[in-house]
């Protein structure tokens, strides 16, 4: 008898229990609601009703002209105007630039070696114009090939992809070996291509780790051809991208060895920090 009464007990112990657990349960939840309720409510009541109390007046932007140097932003700095190589050196020593000067453009002279600015950025918006051979020598990847590389290790390709294709995350406009571009946007050949880059660079911790990816947007001759894409890590050609901390870095405008004959001209750069 004692032990039945105890098993009765126990089951109306336990019963009540989970009675007790869902109803403490259910009353969370209905407060939850009830806060998540209140609040749109207030939201509501403060609500702004007057024009004024949603508008204001600081920071002030700075006044740029945006053709305050030569058609060239007021506050941009520029980086080659046909004249000379003052703000560029050899990317592999710093000696002077031997590309070719000329028609207020600069062309890269085959072998002579990749040339950066001496000036170091971090984020920037950038903007610069090229142009491959009118007369087309080779194909695929050794066919009007240069890069702009920011920060010296993320690669905006340079291709003449006219009627040669190649591999699409190697393509013109292509953050190479990374992001397939939206669009091809490419003039003929022997003709002048822009591209507009914003570019935000990746940040690092004290233990040398990447806590934010660098990203960047491009156009090509006004049309987007990539949107915000998140930078992986270094261009290689060879193997995965790499992501070794570093801070400022030069801007560096790629020989490809292969007699690509690329052009330049009108480089200008907005720092963004
Ligand atoms: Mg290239």
């Amino acid at each position: 008898m004692i032990k039945k009464t105890l098993i009765l007990f126990s089951v109306l112990l336990i019963f009540s229990c989970n009675f007790l657990e869902d109803k403490s349960e259910k009353m969370a939840k209905e407060k939850a609601i009830e806060r998540i309720e209140r609040e749109k409510v207030t939201e509501k009541l403060n609500e702004p009703t007057k024009p004024e109390e949603t508008e204001f007046y600081e920071p002030v932007p700075p006044i740029v002209n945006p053709t305050g140097q030569n058609g060239v932003p007021s506050d941009a700095i520029v980086l080659f105007d046909g004249a000379n190589f003052d703000s560029w050196e050899h990317s592999k020593d710093g000696r002077s630039v031997e590309w070719f000067l000329g028609d207020e453009a600069m062309t890269v002279k085959d072998k002579s070696g990749d040339i950066q600015t001496k000036q170091k950025f971090g984020s920037v918006q950038l903007h610069i114009e090229w142009r491959s051979p009118k007369e087309v020598q080779r194909k695929g990847q050794n066919r009007g090939n240069s890069g702009v590389f920011l920060q010296g290790r993320y690669e905006v390709q340079v291709l003449d992809n006219n009627e040669n294709d190649t591999y699409v995350n190697g393509q013109v406009g292509s953050i190479y070996k990374q992001s397939v571009p939206l669009a091809k946007a490419s003039v003929p050949s022997g003709e002048w291509n822009s591209y507009d880059i914003i570019y935000h660079a990746p940040e690092f911790n004290d233990k040398d780790e990447k806590i934010k990816s660098g990203t960047i947007t491009v156009l090509h001759n006004n049309v987007l051809i990539q949107d915000h894409f998140e930078i992986k890590g270094t261009t290689e050609y060879k193997g995965w991208p790499k992501n070794k901390p570093h801070g400022k870095a030069p801007i560096r405008l790629q020989d490809h060895g292969d007699n690509s004959r690329v052009s330049y001209r009108n480089i200008w750069v907005r720092e963004l920090e």
